[in-house]
Parts: structure tokens; sequence; C-alpha cells
């Protein structure tokens, strides 16, 4: 471990969704996370892992303050993020972009792609018409596409050419750190390679730091430096890459790794890997989340939630029993 400072550090994230309320009704309370605290250092790359409905999406957004958090802190760069004004944090958004799993829904349809990559250097920069459309051009070929795609409209591509081209939108901003939110988990297994090794040769270029978010602990594998596993909105593992794929140590993690398939692993999206359901957010096991689920379970675990511990070399793990 080095004693730099981290680009992002989440401290004691959480998030409640209010729920099911109506005129004569009080809402319930999601916690959709729970106490999340992780750090993230310029240049790295960490992969955020869980089952669907785990929270990895919530917290991706809360960084970005696309969510309020309900308590908790996030800082980037040096700086308090939750608590920035809407301009400050407009400023901020150039250095921290967000990719989604399905960019046609961000890519807005009736524009061509030339204008959608200039209208962020139009927002954030004071670029001429000219020197937007030389900058535009440019990216689309750095990222595998062609410069008359400029012309085009969002419905012409593929699923790979567009998250090349939500890409092409982000790093045109020359972000710090890019949160990907199951990026790559649409697309067939030959194209998610392409567009991690174009991910891959970004962070080299202008050393950036990715949060990098899959239900699949196998997808991350090939790209990621340390991993954090999500359980029902709370971490309960975060090791260095070697270590959590080699000894894995929470139950959980155990069993994610053991089922994962060998083949055609990207065609069974969000396939159940472990025996039973997540539990509901709305009403949480008592003690250990993972606990009903557990093969290893004891009394203790029913009583009081593990906390994350270090077990070693700085693999942490949240479990009574290991
Ligand atoms: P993941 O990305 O891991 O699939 P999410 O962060 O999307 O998980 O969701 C975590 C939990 O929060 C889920 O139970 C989900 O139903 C709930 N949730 C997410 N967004 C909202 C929302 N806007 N309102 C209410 N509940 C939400
Ligand atoms: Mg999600």
């Amino acid at each position: 471990m080095n004693n730099t400072t981290p680009l992002l550090s989440v401290e004691g994230l959480n998030k409640a969704f209010p729920v099911g309320g109506s005129l004569f009704k009080k809402p319930a309370l999601l916690h959709a996370t729970r106490d999340v605290s992780f750090t993230l250092n310029a240049g790295e790359t960490l992969g955020l892992v869980g089952e669907s409905g785990s929270g990895k999406s919530t917290i991706g957004r809360c960084i970005l303050r696309l969510h309020e958090p309900t308590s908790g802190k996030v800082v980037f760069d040096g700086t308090v993020i939750t608590t920035l004004s809407p301009i400050a944090m407009k400023a901020m958004r150039a250095k921290m972009q967000i990719i989604f799993q399905d960019p046609y829904g961000s890519l807005t349809p009736r524009m061509k792609i030339g204008q959608i990559l200039a209208e962020p250097l139009k927002i954030h920069t004071t670029k001429s018409a000219v020197e937007r459309r030389e900058t535009v051009l440019e990216m689309l070929t750095h990222v595998g596409m062609r410069a008359s795609h400029a012309d085009r409209y969002p419905h012409e591509f593929s699923g790979g050419q567009r998250q090349r081209i939500a890409i092409a939108r982000t790093l045109i901003m020359r972000p710090e750190m890019i949160v990907a939110d199951e990026a790559v988990s649409a697309l067939d297994v030959s194209i998610q390679a392409q567009i991690i090794n174009l991910m891959v040769d970004a962070q080299r270029e202008y050393n950036l730091a990715y949060l990098f978010i899959s239900h699949d602990l196998s997808v991350v594998k090939y790209m990621v430096d340390r991993v954090a596993v999500l359980y029902l909105g709370s971490i309960v593992e975060m090791a260095k890459r070697d270590d959590l794929y080699r000894t894995p140590t929470h139950p959980y993690t155990q069993a994610l790794l053991s089922a994962v398939p060998r083949v055609n692993k990207a065609k069974r999206a969000e396939k159940t890997y472990l025996s039973g359901e997540i539990p509901s957010p709305l009403n949480p096991p008592k003690g250990c989340p993972f606990g009903p689920r557990c093969s290893r379970v004891i009394s203790r675990c029913k009583l009081e939630k593990p906390e994350l511990r270090d077990v070693g070399g700085g693999h942490m793990a949240a479990c009574h029993v290991v």
C-alpha cells in the first residue's frame, strides 16, 4: 500500500429510497446501500461486483450525485462533493464521467454523432465550432470509428459501436475517473473484449481511474486492480485482484467464483449462481445479510452484522467465521 491521497474516497455511504408511500401511508425505507466505504487511486481500476439489486448502480450514481446520498461523504480530487453547489458540481462533472449499459438511452436519437460529441465541449470549454469539430473527429477515430460517422445518427450503429461513441463522449472531456456501470454487459463476448481493450488503452493514455461495475466476476477479472464484492448494499469482501480470485475469503465470494460458468458466460446475463434469492432490502435479515444463504452460518451470524475487517495483508472481509 502506498500513502498517496486517493482520487476518490467514499466514506460511509448510505442511500435509502422511500417506497410505497401514499396519502394515507408513510413510505417504507429501502436501504439500497449501507455504510459503503472504499477508495480509488488515480489511474486505478476497482471492480464493483454483486448480483442484480445489490446496490451497484446506486453507489455509482451517488458518487456523481445523480442520486443524493442519504448520509456519508464522497471526496473527489480533494473536494468534498457531497455538499457542492449545483454549479460547482456541474464543473466537477467534467472530471468524473459515467457510462451505462445501454448507451442508446443516453445518445439523443435525433442528434448526429458529431453533435452529440461536441455538446460537452460546448458546455465546458471555450473551443470554437471549428475546434470542436476537429476534436470530435480526432476522438472518433481514436475510439475506432470513422470521421464520416460524425454525420450519422445513433440508430445507424451496432451496440458495440454505440458504446465506443459513449466512451468517446466521456473521453472528450479528459476526465480523471469514469464510472462504467455494466458498460459491456449487454454486448457479445467478442465485442466485450474489444470495448474492454479500448477502455484499458484509454486508461493508459489518460491515466484514468475506473470504477468498473459488473454483475459478473469473470468479466472484470482481466482489467481490475482490486475488487469490491457487494451483497445487499454492503461490501462483504474487498481485495487486490489476485488475492480475491485465488483466495476468496467470504462464503459469498466463494460461491460466486465456484459457479462462474466457463463457456458462453456473457449470454447468460444475470444468472443466479447461488441457491435462494437475495433477500429484499426492504426486509433485510438480522445479523449478517448473507446469513440466510450461507452454508457456514453460526449463531453469532444471526445476531450481529459482521464488520469489514483486514483478514491479512489488506484483504478485507465481513464474516464472523473466517
Ligand atoms: P444493482 O445496480 O446492483 O442491480 P441498484 O443500485 O440498481 O442495484 O438497486 C439497489 C436496490 O435499490 C434494489 O433493491 C432496487 O430495487 C432499489 N432501487 C434502486 N433505485 C431505486 C429508486 N429510484 N427507488 C426505489 N428503489 C430503488
Ligand atoms: Mg445496476
